[in-house]
């Protein structure tokens, strides 16, 4: 008999992890997909703070991505925003994001949701070896990275660890919607709405 849709005696929480700087569609197609077939009862997004792997390029300030962050979740009732990276001095590490969200939801069930370009670097990330305890990895197909589990470096992850899940190709990065606003070109339907007129109200990418 299927439980799909009920809730669960252990919660299934998901948790996104990402710069959102700003955050998009494919963001959210990942969280959805994720959330359907793990049957999760709430997915987490968690705007980081300082990312480890962009400290030597400009990040918006954190205020403004979380904002952002709220604004595209809204309208989803299993969708949530956590501010625990935000508002932790310093570099953000995964396993401290991990340790936080476990404190918060000591009973739950956690899945952390990466992408396949940033799954390959999970080997890299402080206490790697510390995260399969706190966590099930998923990582979700990307268009323009290998989806293939080959391509990811499984050899140096631990076996059956990280699900690989694929999911509805949307080719959009942070990085393209910044240098499309950049240049004035349009960013409809590649982020929600309400992002957009954001990012037009506060002159973020150069955008006044
Ligand atoms: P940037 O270009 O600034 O790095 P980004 O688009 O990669 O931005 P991030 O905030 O770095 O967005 O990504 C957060 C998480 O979402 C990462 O795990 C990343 O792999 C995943 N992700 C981002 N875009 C997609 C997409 N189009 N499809 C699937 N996963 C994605
Ligand atoms: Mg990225």
């Amino acid at each position: 008999t299927s439980t799909r849709g009920n809730r669960h005696a252990v919660p299934r929480v998901g948790i996104m992890g990402g710069t959102f700087d700003p955050i998009h569609n494919g963001h959210l197609v990942a969280a959805s997909e994720v959330a359907w077939v793990y049957d999760l009862d709430e997915v987490i997004f968690v705007p980081t703070g300082r990312p480890v792997f962009k400290l030597d390029k400009h990040v918006t300030n954190a205020e403004d991505r979380y904002l952002m962050t709220v604004i595209a979740t809204a309208s989803n009732p299993k969708f949530t925003v956590s501010r625990v990276d935000i508002d932790r001095p310093g570099v953000t590490y995964t396993i401290d994001t991990l340790r936080d969200i476990r404190a918060l939801r000591p009973d739950a069930e956690l899945f952390f949701i990466t992408g396949a370009d940033a799954v390959a670097e999970i080997v890299r990330w402080k206490d790697a070896d510390r995260m399969w305890d706190l966590a099930h990895f998923v990582a979700v197909t990307r268009p323009g990275y290998s989806s293939s589990i080959k391509g990811l470096n499984i050899d140096a992850l631990p076996e059956g660890k990280v699900d690989l899940l694929e999911i509805p190709a949307l080719a959009i990065s942070s990085t393209d919607v910044r240098r499309r606003s950049e240049a004035g070109e349009p960013v409809w339907y590649l982020v929600p709405d309400g992002v957009v007129q954001y990012i037009g109200k506060h002159g973020l990418y150069g955008r006044g």
